[in-house]
């Protein structure tokens, strides 16, 4: 069912995934969104942190020219760059758009760069939240590799989302770490460099920790020690998120 309101020209091709998409597994959803369904009109967001290969992999296998969302905060380790880049060419993905900050609101809000210090909502949305707007602007739906186990705050993701009058598709929010960890191995997909180092989550280098791994979950090294355990890319109204001050 679509919320109360939010009826518009996606809604038919979100009710029509929705009718669609029981009993399939990951590999067969992405499949009926991206060859079906949405064609043309999705794109993929990926941090290109520890556990982003298995999905962009499977999306390769369906269709390696779809289009690769890439966040350039600024802040991200030199590790992830390469290894982005190392990912895209070995699974052959040929549509990587990587977006960046707005450098004029990067000067008016965080001219001397440590925002994330003292106010790191700002500065996810600033560096995350407000690119992501923009770059999703154009598409009808998009798909996140978020899953169940990866916190509190994940553990009642749905395969299938509507925000912000877009479709939100999560073909692994019922995985496991075991699972995950079990595809990378069945594919042979290289591993962040920075995992090896005890990094579980990898997200901007000054709000990212390694962790031991009994801190309880994959997530606990990021914004460790603050309440805060998610960006904002998730939350709902992002589209309204363009040109917030
Ligand atoms: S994760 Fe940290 S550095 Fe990155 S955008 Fe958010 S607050 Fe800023």
């Amino acid at each position: 069912m679509l919320p109360e309101g939010l009826a518009d020209a996606n809604s038919a091709d979100y009710a029509k995934l929705q009718s669609r998409a029981d009993g399939l597994d990951a590999l067969g959803l992405l499949d009926l969104v991206i060859r079906d369904v949405f064609a043309e009109r999705v794109t993929s967001v990926a941090s290109f942190g520890t556990e982003s290969a298995v999905l962009l992999a499977m999306i390769a296998e369906v269709s390696p020219s779809v289009p690769v969302t890439f966040l350039d905060t600024g802040k991200h380790f030199q590790e992830t760059l390469s290894y982005r880049d190392a990912v895209a060419a070995q699974l052959g993905l040929t549509d990587l758009r990587v977006t960046h900050p707005d450098p004029l609101r990067l000067e008016r809000y965080d001219g001397d760069s440590q925002l994330w210090r003292a106010d790191p909502d700002g500065c996810c949305q600033l560096r995350k939240v407000e690119p992501l707007a923009r770059a999703l602007e154009g598409f009808d739906a998009w798909i996140s590799g978020r899953k169940r186990y990866q916190g509190w705050a994940r553990v009642g993701i749905p395969m299938l989302e509507w925000a912000d009058g877009k479709v939100k598709v999560n073909p692994l929010a019922d995985w496991s770490a075991e699972q995950v960890n079990a595809e990378f191995n069945r594919r042979n997909l290289p591993r962040h460099p920075l995992q090896a180092h005890g990094y579980l989550s990898i997200g901007c280098a000054p709000c990212t920790q390694a962790v031991s791994g009994d801190s309880g979950f994959v997530r606990a090294g990021r914004w460790a020690g603050q309440g805060k355990t998610e960006c904002g890319i998730h939350d709902h109204g992002l589209i309204q998120a363009i040109g917030r001050p």
